[in-house]
C-alpha cells in the first residue's frame, strides 16, 4: 500500500480534458493505474498553472472546480479525506483516497479568509511557495535574497495549524523553511522533495533540513524527477541513494513518497508512470531493506502524520 504526497494530474487533467479516472496514455497518474500500482491515497496538488492571465486564485478554484466534477463522477471509487473519520473510512473500504491540496501560497492573495475558503472546499494542505517570491515568503528561486516569512506568512502557519491543515515546505527557500518550523506547532511535510547531500539542487533538503523536519516529526516525500534525482541515468540505484542517505541520517520514520506525476517531463530514467511503485518496492526487497522499513517509507510515515494533523 502507498501513499503517495504530490502529483500535479488535476491541472493535467483538465488541460487535456481527460478523466481522473482513465485519462491519457501521455499522464502518470490516474484512478485506473493507480489501482494497478497500489496506492491506496494520493494527494492531489491545485496548481495555478493554466494561464498567466488568471490571478492564481481563480485558477486555483477553477481547478478545484474541476477536482469536484470528477470527484462526483468516480465516488464509488475515490473518497475525498478531509478529516480522521474519513481517513478511517478510506482505510476500512476498497475506495482510493484523495486528499487536496494546494501548491503555491500566491492563491491565498495575501488574504487569510482565502485560506479558510481553501479549506471549506476540501483543501487540506498548502505548499507555502512555488520557486517565486509571494506574500508569504519566497521560494527556492529567491534563495540568494534571504527572506523568510512575512507577517502574512506567520498568520498563514498559526492558521493551518488551528484548522488542521498539513503544512508543506517543498519550494521555500531555507529562511522561510527554518521560519516555518520554529512556528509551527504541528509536524510539517515537504511533500515532493529530495537529499541535497546525494545532488545538489536548492529544490532539495540539506542534511540539517532534513534534521530539522524529523525532529517535528514530520515525513519527506522523495521525488521522482530527474534533477532532483541527481547522475543522469543512473535509474533505481540513484533514487535509492537518497532512501539510503535520509535513512541513514534521521532514520525511517520521517521518509515517504511524493512523486510529482504529470508535473514533469523529465521522470528519472525507467519510471514511466504510477505503474512503477511495485518495482520500486522489490527494488527495496533485494535491497534488504526491512519490511517494517519498507511499509513505514510506503505508507505509515504519511498516515501518522495523516492521522496526528486531520
Ligand atoms: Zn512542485
Amino acid at each position: 500500500m502507498i501513499i503517495d504526497f504530490h502529483c500535479d494530474t488535476v491541472l493535467k487533467a483538465f488541460q487535456e480534458n481527460s478523466s481522473l479516472a482513465a485519462s491519457s496514455p501521455s499522464s502518470h497518474l490516474d484512478l485506473r493505474r493507480m489501482q494497478e500500482a497500489g496506492v491506496k491515497i494520493q494527494f492531489f496538488a491545485l496548481f495555478p498553472g493554466i494561464s498567466s492571465y488568471l490571478s492564481p486564485l481563480k485558477q486555483a478554484l477553477i481547478l478545484g472546480d474541476y477536482f469536484w466534477e470528477q470527484y462526483q463522477e468516480n465516488r464509488e471509487i475515490l473518497q475525498l479525506i478531509t478529516s480522521r473519520q474519513s481517513l478511517f473510512q478510506v482505510m476500512d473500504s476498497r475506495k482510493k483516497g484523495a486528499l487536496l491540496t494546494v501548491e503555491g501560497g500566491e492563491v491565498l492573495e495575501g488574504d487569510i479568509r482565502m485560506l479558510r475558503v481553501l479549506y471549506r472546499i476540501g483543501v487540506r494542505s498548502l505548499c507555502l511557495t512555488w520557486n517565486n517570491r509571494n506574500e508569504i515568503a519566497d521560494g527556492v528561486a529567491e534563495m540568494q535574497t534571504g527572506g523568510g516569512l512575512t507577517n502574512f506568512g506567520r498568520e498563514v502557519v498559526k492558521e493551518m495549524n488551528r484548522l488542521g491543515m498539513i503544512i508543506d515546505v517543498s519550494h521555500i527557500a531555507e529562511r522561510g523553511f527554518w521560519d516555518v518550523l520554529e512556528i509551527s506547532q504541528a509536524p510539517v511535510i515537504a511533500s515532493h522533495s529530495n537529499s541535497r547531500a546525494v545532488c545538489d539542487h536548492p529544490r532539495n533538503l540539506s542534511d540539517d533540513q532534513i534534521k530539522g523536519i524529523a525532529q517535528k516529526e514530520g515525513v519527506i516525500g522523495l521525488n521522482f524527477v530527474a534533477d532532483f534525482i541527481g547522475a543522469p541515468g543512473g535509474g533505481m540505484e540513484q533514487l535509492v541513494r537518497h532512501i539510503d542517505h535520509i535513512c541513514d541520517l534521521v532514520g525511517d520514520d520521517y521518509l515517504g513518497f511524493g512523486s510529482d506525476f504529470d508535473g514533469t517531463d523529465n521522470l528519472l530514467a525507467g519510471i514511466k508512470d504510477v505503474t512503477i511503485y511495485p518495482e520500486i518496492i522489490s527494488y527495496l526487497e533485494k535491497r534488504n531493506y526491512k519490511d517494517t522499513t519498507i511499509r513505514k517509507i510506503c505508507s505509515e510515515n504519511c498516515l501518522r502524520v495523516l492521522q496526528e494533523l486531520l
